[in-house]
């Protein structure tokens, strides 16, 4: 029996997705291989990536001066090659002026990543709130190199609905756990980042969506897999992508495109999301430590109120352990926060979200 997976990532795939993949597992397209034994300079695997790409490029609506990156090392190499390449100096520890938003623990890893290579402002910060919502965005000095924000907070449950405007400075987002969730104007970003395993596909592949002329600017000591033009001139191929991955990704981008594309998609995304905080806040039990305005639609951390916490902590054991039991898996929060998590990605269908709900309704008792 399948379980509803609510796990943060690697998370549940579209089971039409899994279906494909597994009756093309030994002979894909008749060529009498698995996408997995290709190689990928062949004309077997060419078409698959080709796919991927447009695909990619026509539900997000990438611009025609942007190119598309399909790279390892997950949306955590990105904290490292962003601003290697895009303010670093000529040698380590000197570099150019770059602003951060700090809305989470991933923001903070970014933080102290473009802090070796860069001259890091934080711009803004909702720590002193345990992240619950997202400050107001303060425009950053002229000059500075870059603009980061963490669109969607994966750990936390917030997200940003305004884009700050930054003018001519380029605007970064890391959009690991929203990629696809609802629609985003490209044009206002200068690079988009996500690892794939959340709302894409399979772990293994990054996605990287930058504009041209924001590439070819690393300093001459940086290596060369982390440069950008490295893997832009060479189309994703200066060695072995993930091939795998980037024909699963393939896959989710057809599920959607049929389903109606990103409209239709964050339409239900938004329905499951609300049918979700609605029960929270009507709930005796459970509650949203979140602001309402910042809400992911992706991510819902929620507590039991108790005052008492050693009780608290053994409810919400309790609860994690049995409703794995009941096939409603990965509901524990992140171990940096505690409490619970729905992760509710593209993939979760609404009747997981509804057998959630009446799971926490018995609970209540
Ligand atoms: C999961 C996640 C990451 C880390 O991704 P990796 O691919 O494991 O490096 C970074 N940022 C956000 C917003 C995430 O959700």
């Amino acid at each position: 029996m399948r379980v509803y997976n609510f796990s943060p990532g690697p998370s549940a795939l579209p089971l039409p997705v899994l279906e494909k993949a597994a009756s093309e597992m030994l002979d894909a397209n008749g060529t009498g291989q698995s996408v997995m034994e290709m190689s990928h300079r062949s004309k077997d695997y060419k078409p698959i990536f080709e796919k991927t790409e447009s695909l990619l490029r026509e539900l997000m609506g990438i611009p025609a001066n942007y190119k598309v990156l399909f790279l390892q090392g997950g949306a955590s190499l990105q904290f490292s090659m962003i601003p290697l390449n895009l303010a670093a100096g000529d040698r380590p520890g000197v570099g150019l002026k770059t602003a951060y938003v700090d809305t989470g623990i991933w923001s903070d890893k970014a933080i102290k990543e473009g802090s070796k290579y860069s001259d890091v402002q934080v711009l803004a910060s909702s720590k002193d709130k345990a992240y619950t919502y997202i400050p107001d965005a303060p425009a950053a000095e002229p000059g500075t190199a870059y603009y980061h924000i963490t669109t969607n907070n994966t750990i936390v449950g917030t997200r940003w609905t305004d884009v700050p405007d930054t003018g001519s400075i380029p605007l970064i987002s890391d959009i690991s756990s929203c990629i696809l969730s609802e629609p985003l104007d490209v044009s206002k970003f200068g690079v988009l980042y996500a690892g794939a395993q959340k709302n894409l596909g399979p772990a293994g592949t990054t996605v990287v969506i930058i504009r041209e002329d924001l590439i070819g600017k690393a300093p001459a000591w940086t290596p060369i897999m982390l440069r950008y033009e490295t893997h832009s001139n060479e189309g994703s191929m200066y060695n072995t992508p993930p091939c795998y991955g980037i024909y699963m990704i393939g896959l989710v981008l057809e599920w959607i495109k049929n389903l109606g594309g990103v409209n239709t998609i964050a339409k239900l995304n938004q329905e499951k999301a609300d049918l979700f905080y609605n029960y929270l806040d009507s709930s005796k039990m459970f509650n949203s430590p979140v602001v309402k305005q910042f809400r992911s639609l992706m991510n819902i951390p929620f507590v039991i109120k108790e005052q008492d916490e050693a009780k608290k902590t053994e409810l919400e054991t309790r609860f994690v352990k049995e409703a794995a039991a009941a096939g409603l898996i990965n509901l524990a929060g992140h171990r940096l926060v505690g409490g619970m998590r729905a992760s509710i990605y593209n993939a979760m269908p609404i009747e997981g979200v509804k057998a959630l709900i009446s799971f926490m309704e018995k609970f209540e008792g």
